[in-house]
């Protein structure tokens, strides 16, 4: 009995204790920068290649390196994991740039790296749907820390990573080369270059920013301001799920909650809403809204525009019974990490509580959620808890995600931050 116990599957799987023996250690490959050990056991997640190194799994770092540097990163015996660029203020102390031992961190790889992103949004023809798109969507691009948006012959670069910062240079002179735009400017003024401990930056790279830019997203014109917009200057992400909602909208009173510049409000418009009232607490954004809708000759007397904080607009609906046949809800990110994911699924309850209430029977919710600490799963249950609440019957009719130039790399969910639920309430 005792001998069958000992070899039963969930020990020999290490389950009930962790066995770093059990994980032979890869080859060394010599290298005179500096190398950064992990402690024994503690390859796992790079052994599955998740690119993060935390800094509790470190065990030392031997050589001198500055943030942003190269460094090989070694299991605890000193086999090669991979090369990753460090960075001593955060906890994320290391980021993988290649898993290839014989890889070198140069000009050419970051070249290479950039076109092997390009061709993969010329084989999905993105270009056929829009003249604006992610070109580089970070770790899940294999290029932690760097984003480029392409707004018509503009390039916005976002560096969120000392390791992008270090190559900003070598970043901008590919992305030149091989894209040939008119301007590249950078937006490095997220949040997150702080916990990076990097400063914030704005301003134009190369060549000159158009007075009036724009894109062209499935027929729709959308002004771009990439120096003072949120995010890049637009939510790209969006695009498919606002092609939804316009073939949602014909003969419906639409509700569009944090519009921002008005994207899913045109696609709306334009695939034949009866109204459209849009909220969003930017001046600006919906200023930008409204030239949108002029830039598309759309009908402005159908279209109703709110300045106002959208948690206070829909309880004055509710107070007016004002009623809507299709709802959306796209808030900005409430939970950027776990740690936030309780106060923040309390904000989520709430505005889909209130938009189930405000919808007529057989009206359509699209609500989304950008948050990386919201995972699919919790997000369903928060919109099932707020319809049970508002005691109406839901089905949920698309499953709706980032869009195809914002692809998820399998080894690092954290990629997959937006997640979307349409639903049909019972008639
Ligand atoms: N749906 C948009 C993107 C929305 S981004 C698109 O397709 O382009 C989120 C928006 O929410 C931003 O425009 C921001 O200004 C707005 N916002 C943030 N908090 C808000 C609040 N409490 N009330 C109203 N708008 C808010």
């Amino acid at each position: 009995m005792n001998q069958k116990r000992h070899t039963s599957p969930s020990r020999r799987h290490g389950k009930h204790k962790p066995r770093p023996t059990s994980l032979a250690s890869a080859p060394k490959v010599a290298f005179d920068g500096a190398k950064l050990f992990l402690q024994e056991g503690r390859q796992r997640s790079l052994l599955r290649r998740h690119p993060w190194v935390f800094s509790g799994a470190v065990e030392r770092l031997e050589g001198n390196v500055q943030s942003g540097d190269t460094v090989q990163v070694c299991d605890a015996q000193g086999g090669f994991l991979a090369w990753a660029a460090y960075n001593s203020a955060s906890q994320i102390v290391a980021r993988v740039w290649s898993w290839q031992a014989q890889e070198k961190i140069d000009a050419d790889f970051f070249r290479h790296k950039i076109a092997r992103a390009l061709t993969l949004r010329k084989d999905l023809q993105l270009d056929l749907h829009s003249n604006g798109m992610r070109l580089i969507h970070g770790e899940s691009d294999g290029l932690p820390g760097l984003i480029v948006d392409q707004y018509a012959d503009v390039l916005v670069l976002q560096l969120g990573s000392a390791g992008a910062e270090r190559w900003r240079e070598t970043l901008t002179d590919c992305l030149q080369e091989l894209c040939q735009p008119v301007c590249i400017y950078e937006r490095s003024d997220s949040d997150g270059r702080v916990r990076e401990g990097l400063p914030k930056r704005s301003d134009v790279l190369r060549g000159q920013l158009p007075q009036d830019l724009s894109v062209t997203e499935n027929g729709i014109h959308i002004a771009v301001d990439v120096a003072a917009g949120q995010k890049t200057g637009f939510y790209l992400d969006q695009r498919d799920n606002r092609a939804l909602i316009g073939e949602l909208s014909a003969g419906r009173d639409v509700l569009n909650c944090f519009c921002y510049t008005g994207g899913f409000s045109l696609y709306a418009l334009r695939g034949g809403a009866n109204t459209v009232l849009s909220i969003d607490s930017s001046a600006d954004a919906l200023q930008l809204a409204q030239r949108n809708v002029e830039l598309n000759a759309l009908d402005a007397s159908r279209a109703e525009w709110q300045d106002a904080d959208v948690f206070e607009a829909l309880r004055k609906l509710r107070d007016q019974n004002r009623k809507f046949d299709l709802i959306v809800l796209d808030p900005p990110k409430f939970a950027p990490t776990a740690a936030f994911a309780e106060k923040a699924a309390r904000a989520y309850k709430d505005i889909n509580l209130l938009a189930f209430k405000l919808l007529r029977p057989g009206g359509i919710l699209a609500s989304y959620s950008c948050s990386g600490g919201i995972s699919d799963d919790l997000f369903q249950k928060i919109v099932a808890g707020a319809a049970l609440d508002a005691d109406v019957d839901a089905q949920i009719v698309h499953k709706m995600n980032a869009a195809a130039d914002h692809p998820v790399l399998l080894s690092f969910p954290e990629g997959a931050y937006l997640k979307g639920l349409v639903l049909r309430v019972a008639g």
